[in-house]
This record gives C-alpha cells, structure tokens and sequence, in this order.
C-alpha cells in the first residue's frame, strides 16, 4: 500500500470517529435526548415528572464543551513513560495521530478519579501528615477566582484548592519532563512522595501494582530528590471493609535510567530524521491502563511504509518534537 493510501486512510478513520462523536453530542442535546429520558422514564415508578434531562445537558457542556483541546505542552509527563516507545512517539508525530478527547462517559471516570484524589489529600492534610506546598496558589488567591476560573483544570474548584495546597510540581527539565505529585510526606525524617490511585473492583482481586505506577513514582522521586514512595489505593466501587491499601517502595534507579534512555532515542532520532528500530520498547498492546494497542503498530511493521515516512519527514521538513 501506498503511503498516501496509508494517510488517506487514517484520515478516514479520524472523519468517521469525528462524525460519531458528533453523532454522540448530537445525541445529547437534541429530539433524541427526550427519548434517552423517556426510555429512563420508563423504568423508574412513582408519581415524578419527566425532566427534560436539563441537569444532564449542562453537565454535558460544562465538562465536554469547554474543555479546551488536548495538547502535549511541549512536556513528557510521567505517568505515560513507561510505555513510551521512541519509535512510536515518532510516527505518531510524522502521521499527526492525536489522542481522541475523552467523551462524557471517560472524562466523567477522570474527574471523580480527581475527585477522590482532593478527598483524600483533604484528609491527609488535615491529618497533618502531608506537608502543604508552601508556594500553594491557594495561600495566595481568593477561592471564588479557582472556583469558576474558565480554565477547565480548575473545573474541581473547591477541590483544586486542596489539590494545589497538597501537590508539587515536578519537573526534570534536561530531559522535558513534567507532572504534579500528589503530595509529599515524612517518615522518621524521611521524605516519601506520596501517589494516589483509585481502583475498581477487579484490581482488589489481585492487588498487583503496575510497573507504570512505579516508574512514574520514581521520576518523582528523582525530581524531588527522595528515595522513597508511598502509592494509596483507594476502593472507588466500596466493596471492601477497608478501602486503602498502601504500597511502599524504594525508588527504581533502573525504571528513571530506561526513560532518561527512552527519551535520549527519541531526541538524537527526531533530531537526526530517523526512526528507531522496533525494539525492547514496543509495548504494543499493553499500553497504559486502558489496554490501547499501538496506535502506529500497522505502520511501524511495514518497512517500505517506514521508508517512505522518512522520504516525508525530508521533503516536507517536518519538525518532529515532544
Ligand atoms: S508496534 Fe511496537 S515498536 Fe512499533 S511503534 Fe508500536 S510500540 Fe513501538
């Protein structure tokens, strides 16, 4: 196949996603959303009037409509670098493949992900055991500002109070590296970062926790200069009598060298318009918590195809970055 084939293709296929989702706002906001709530009607009994699903389509359009566009920032965060694969960051960038936004369904799972986090920092902070981020924009700006600031992220309002009072930034500039940990803590004079995750019913099976949870937890550490981390599991379905379970850890030393590694690839062969080979980094299948398959594998595997991309890269003088 042909590499214009290969584009047209995929071009196709993200048309047909964007029609869908808008079929799915469509949906939402029109004729058809009565009868969602009239077939949602039709199972609930009593003597209630029909609501014409008014709360539902603003939450729709707070939480969909408003979000402002993904972008990467120009910053790896650490959550995703354990299954970064240099080659794949790079076709996804010569293909211009972009995550699609969460739809309401995810997006909602993110936020009362979120949610739980400032739960829990609330408590811990209040607890006295984390330590309050002293440069906190919570000491400094008035409340009703975070609360209904049009910027999305602050969409948790009296919950991002908590969460900037309990977070710290993390950075690792050489190697473009940002995030936010959840919070930090001591143990016997030892500082130890704290990672929150929420987990649903299947996880408390097998309690196991993921080698991405300890690679991000140690970059980190390495940020902050800690050797330790806690990472809190939090029941979010409540079928347990005891909702936490709590892991400690030393800091991978191997996990942050493998992305400082990941990254180095990634710059010289974006610098040098070269793809990495398939290599000890294909994760395909296995990538992150949502068990999404590589979104380039169809390309990655063709070798003519790779051969032309490269061609691509030189004649459009396409600038391949983070
Ligand atoms: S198929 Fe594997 S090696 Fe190829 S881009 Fe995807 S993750 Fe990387």
């Amino acid at each position: 196949m042909v590499l214009e084939s290969f584009i047209n293709d995929h071009n196709d296929r993200c048309n047909t996603r964007k029609q869908q989702k808008e079929k799915r706002r469509e949906k939402l906001s029109k004729e058809s959303f009565k009868q969602t709530v009239s077939k949602t009607q039709e199972a609930v009994t009593g003597d209630f009037f029909i609501p014409d699903f008014s709360l539902v389509k603003s939450i729709h359009e707070t939480v969909i409509d408003a979000r402002k566009e993904d972008s990467r920032g120009g910053y790896w965060h650490p959550s995703q670098m354990h299954y970064m694969c240099p080659r794949g960051e790079i076709l996804q960038r010569l293909l211009n493949i972009r995550q699609d936004a969460p739809d309401l369904n995810l997006q909602t799972k993110f936020d009362v992900g979120h949610s739980l986090h400032a739960y829990l920092q609330y408590v811990l902070l209040k607890s006295g055991i984390l330590i309050p981020n002293p440069n906190s924009k919570a000491i400094t700006q008035p409340i009703s500002d975070i609360i209904f600031s049009d910027d999305y992220s602050f969409l948790y309002g009296a919950f991002e109070h908590i969460t900037s009072l309990a977070e710290y930034p993390v950075r690792i500039d050489e190697y473009n590296i940002k995030g936010r940990c959840d919070g930090i803590f001591e143990v016997n004079g030892t500082k130890h970062v704290l990672e929150i995750k929420t987990a649903g019913p299947k996880w408390w099976v097998k309690k196991s926790v993921q080698p991405s949870y300890i690679t991000q937890a140690s970059l980190y550490c390495e940020a902050l200069g800690t050797d330790y981390f806690d990472i809190l599991f939090l029941d979010k379905a409540g079928t347990n009598n005891l909702p936490y379970f709590e892991v400690v850890k030393e800091k991978d030393c191997s996990a942050v060298k493998n992305v400082f590694d990941k990254i180095e690839i990634f710059n010289n062969h974006s610098e040098a318009h070269t793809l990495p080979s398939k290599s000890i980094y294909c994760e395909q299948g296995k990538r992150g918590f949502m068990k999404s398959r590589c979104p380039v594998s169809s390309w990655c595997m063709d070798a003519s195809e790779c051969t032309k991309l490269l061609k691509k890269w030189d004649d459009e003088d396409i600038i391949v970055k983070v």
